[in-house]
């Protein structure tokens, strides 16, 4: 990670009003390849709201993400992955009766224009394409784990290992970057070491990783850089251990049954 290079994600004034509510204000944040940066905060602090104004799921009010240098304004959400930003979602959106790694492979087409495939269909060259594709997908279900799964049906994986798939499946469109949204939610211990260490492996790619996270301890043992979120603004931000020590942050755990001493 080289913080002293521009960010490859840039967040400048992100805001979301509902109604009367200002869920999230003036919210700046960068993200650098190679670094995981966390988002934490207690319960209604916009989180969520700020993962998905960042994964293109809600306009923002004000504001704007900087992607590449580019604003996302205006962009649709299927316009996310081919422009090389890939998020995760809590409920696996895998095709149940497909394998593992057809699941991923259905996750590179993002990649190549449907019209190539059609140029391609039936040739040798179409062949030659579907082998890489499936030695690149293989490449991935090891990468996350699921080697000795690669040909079982989706349906008859666990929680745990659907959300594996669902990571495999994100990397399969190349991502830049990737948006993880609690990550570690509904895993066991054992499963979130592993998370974790799939995740460095990801960011040591060269990806930059967004995490956003209630689980404090999966966070900061993780994240490169924390930023701290409370009624939408960003009371602290900086390395797992400084937002630790942060009085404020400290503060407004302090309310929140699991907080900061407990996680
Ligand atoms: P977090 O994920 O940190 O728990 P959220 O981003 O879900 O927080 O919510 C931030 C605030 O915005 C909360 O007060 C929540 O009730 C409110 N909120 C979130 N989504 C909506 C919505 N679609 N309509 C109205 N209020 C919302
Ligand atoms: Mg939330």
């Amino acid at each position: 990670m080289n913080t002293s290079t521009p960010a490859l994600l840039s967040v400048r004034g992100l805001g979301m009003r509902f109604g009367g509510l200002q869920a999230v204000a003036d919210l700046d944040l960068d993200v650098h390849a190679g670094e995981i940066l966390g988002v934490i905060g207690p319960n209604g602090a916009g989180k969520s709201t700020t993962f998905n104004m960042i994964a293109g799921a809600l306009p923002p009010s004000t504001g704007e993400v900087v992607f590449d240098g580019r604003s996302m304004a205006g962009v649709p959400t299927h316009g996310f992955a081919p422009r090389g930003i890939v998020r995760t979602f809590q409920h696996n959106k895998a095709f149940d009766s497909l394998s593992v790694r057809e699941n991923v492979m259905v996750g590179m087409h993002t990649r190549m224009p449907a019209t190539l495939w059609q140029v391609l269909a039936g040739t040798t060259a179409a062949r030659a394409a579907e082998d890489q594709a499936q030695r690149r997908a293989d490449e991935l279900v090891a990468f996350v784990g699921l080697g000795e799964w690669r040909d079982a049906e989706v349906a008859t994986l666990s929680f745990g290992q659907g959300r594996l798939l669902e990571i495999a499946r994100g990397l399969a469109a190349q991502p830049r970057l990737m948006l993880f949204d609690e990550p570690a939610a509904g895993l066991t211990p054992a499963e979130c070491e592993r998370l974790g260490g799939i995740i460095r492996g990801i960011a040591a790619q060269g990806i930059a990783v967004l995490l956003i996270e209630h689980d404090m301890r999966f966070l900061m043992a993780l994240a490169d850089r924390v930023v701290v979120l409370n009624f939408g603004r960003k009371i602290a931000e900086g390395t797992p251990e400084s937002v630790q020590a942060d009085r404020a942050v400290v503060a407004a755990y302090l309310g929140d049954v699991g907080g900061l001493a407990h996680a």
